[in-house]
């Protein structure tokens, strides 16, 4: 038999500070409830000196009921993390190289293909070319792409919190966000401790026993969370479980990042992370309230390091002149097993993605999400841990997949990194069955195990057709049933696009007049 915890779980401890960190402690402290009063005693040990990643600037909408959850409101978390909002993503040069015939970009937008009550699907309208010749498929199914290329917001001044006419998510200073997660969890009652871990202890059971800090003793807790970022202390370096390397499946391993001032104060900003492909991986460029994060992340098998800050430099231009990006390894892949014993890793601990479709934030929501679900008040971790770590791998493995699609159906062919991006040796078999499947057939939602998936079918959909993926839809089927409906509803798609740029303010504007609301 086994034996439990005495008392259950009445203490646990968060080692690490950044995101991951202080998103979980609000999110526990919110759910479970901290302090004196609380369930639980919840207590964040962080290392001054070692400080955080300070990247991490993009969004999923998901962001916006985990903000309500813990309740930061919309206008201080604008205010006080130079924040902005982000309607999906721009794909410059994915699909081909620059100069080449043919679109050269496309939109990912957050917001659904639009769909009337009882109106048709529009996808396999606009797959037999009803919306028109050359309409990309996120222009003709919502209104979103003409909003967001206007540099328009998804929502106007009298709108409530985290609602709006269109789907967003936001971009925002990881630095600032970080500050105010910290000083939010403390008034929800968590208890804060600086000081750098040096020893982790384990028990007889090989489980951890304490945690040996530098300047606080030792620390104990019936639950310690890793979030120690790439350095894993508790869940790799202590436990040593395994890590699961992806390089083989998506190659970028190195990123450049720098902060860029805007050319003048009233300059537009970007409702959209801008992801531009370059000769050997990509750079994003986000538009925050008073300045851009701008980076490169490629493949050190493909390009050096100096190639790299060459290729950075020539995106930015003339505004990097001066500035120096810092550099960041990244270990790319995710651990086998999230929940070992009385350790869970949340974040970079836990794994790692390319942040082409900002998976990394939203992982740290699911995570925090779980462990308070799942909570283990007997002390009882391990049918916790199973599912846990089931929900959490299987996640993982479809985000690989979605990430690859990005790459895998490029028609580039300027560059070795882009040419064995779409040798199908490199993609993962369950990539290349839903490719096989959707051949014929459009994605559907009943393609997708809803509970393991972040990106909801549209999202695959988007980036398929955006790559131009060519599915022969009913081959031998000469028209559509629906077909003069769903040529109105692609009309009246366009008319409301007009109106919705009349309607909205601009970018810029929305985001002053919420960082000015007191
Ligand atoms: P960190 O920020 O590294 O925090 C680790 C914490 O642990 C720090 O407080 C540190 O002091 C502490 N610590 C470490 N060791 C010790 C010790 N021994 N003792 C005490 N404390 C210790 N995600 C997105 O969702 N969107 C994006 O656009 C995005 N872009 C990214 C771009 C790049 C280049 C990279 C590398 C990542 C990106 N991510 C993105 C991922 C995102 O940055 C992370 O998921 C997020 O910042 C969480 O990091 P973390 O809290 O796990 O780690």
């Amino acid at each position: 038999m086994k034996t439990l915890p005495k008392n259950g779980v009445k203490n646990v401890l968060i080692v690490g500070g950044g995101t991951a960190g202080w998103l979980t402690a609000c999110f526990l402290a919110k759910q479970l409830g901290a302090g004196a009063d609380g369930a639980v005693q919840i207590t964040l040990v962080e290392s001054k000196e070692i400080g955080i990643i300070g990247v991490g600037e993009g969004t999923f909408p998901s962001i916006r009921g985990t903000l309500a959850t813990i309740g930061i409101d919309e206008a201080r978390f604008i205010r006080e993390c130079n924040g902005t909002f982000k309607q999906g993503i721009r794909f410059n040069h994915w699909v081909r190289e620059p100069g080449a015939p043919g679109a050269d970009h496309y939109f990912h937008p957050f917001s659904l293909p639009s769909q009337r009550p009882g109106g048709p699907d529009l996808l396999p309208y606009w797959l037999q070319g009803v919306a028109g010749k050359d309409v990309a498929f996120a222009a003709a199914t919502t209104m979103q792409k003409r909003v967001a290329d206007a540099a328009h917001a998804p929502k106007r001044p009298g709108d409530a919190d985290f609602m709006g006419p269109l789907n967003y998510a936001y971009h925002f200073d990881a630095g600032k966000f970080a500050a105010l997660l910290s000083t939010h969890a403390q008034s929800l009652g968590v208890k804060h401790v600086q000081a750098t871990v040096e020893r982790v202890a384990l028990d007889d059971d090989g489980a951890i026993g304490a945690v040996h800090t530098k300047e606080a003793g030792v620390l104990t807790a019936d639950l310690y969370i890793d979030c120690t970022g790439f350095r894993a202390a508790l869940i790799g370096e202590a436990l040593g479980t395994t890590f699961r390397n992806i390089n083989d499946v998506l190659f970028v391993d190195r990123a450049l990042a720098i902060q860029v001032p805007y050319e003048r104060p009233d300059a537009p900003i970007a409702s959209y992370t801008i992801a531009t492909a370059h000769e050997a991986g990509w750079t994003w460029d986000i538009g925050l309230h008073e300045r851009r994060g701008v980076g490169y992340v490629y493949s050190s098998r493909y390009t050096d390091d100096t190639r790299a800050e060459e290729v950075l430099r020539g995106y930015i231009g003339k505004a990097a002149d001066g500035l120096n990006p810092r550099q960041l390894k990244l270990n790319v892949g995710y651990r086998e097993q999230h929940w070992v014993k009385n350790c869970v890793a949340v974040g970079l601990s836990g794994g790692f993605l390319e942040p082409l479709e900002s998976s990394g934030i939203g992982l740290i929501e699911t995570a925090a999400y779980l462990v308070s679900y799942l909570f283990p008040h007997d002390g009882d971790f391990e049918p916790v841990a199973k599912t846990f770590n089931e929900m959490m791998k299987a996640r993982y493995e479809r985000i690989v997949d979605f990430v690859k699609l990005h790459y895998c159906l490029t028609q580039r062919n300027d560059h070795p990194f882009w040419i064995d991006n779409a040798d199908m040796a490199s993609v993962p078999p369950s990539l290349q069955d839903k490719l096989a499947m959707w051949r014929k057939r459009a994605p559907h939602r009943m393609d997708f195990v809803v509970d393991y998936e972040m990106y909801p079918p549209s999202s695959w959909q988007y980036v398929l057709y955006g790559m131009e993926y060519p599915t022969e839809l009913y081959a031998n089927a000469k028209t559509l049933p629906r077909t003069e409906e769903a040529r109105h509803e692609f009309a009246m798609i366009q008319q409301v696009s007009q109106r919705a740029l009349a309607d909205l303010p601009t970018h810029r504007a929305m985001v002053e007049h919420l960082a000015r609301r007191g």
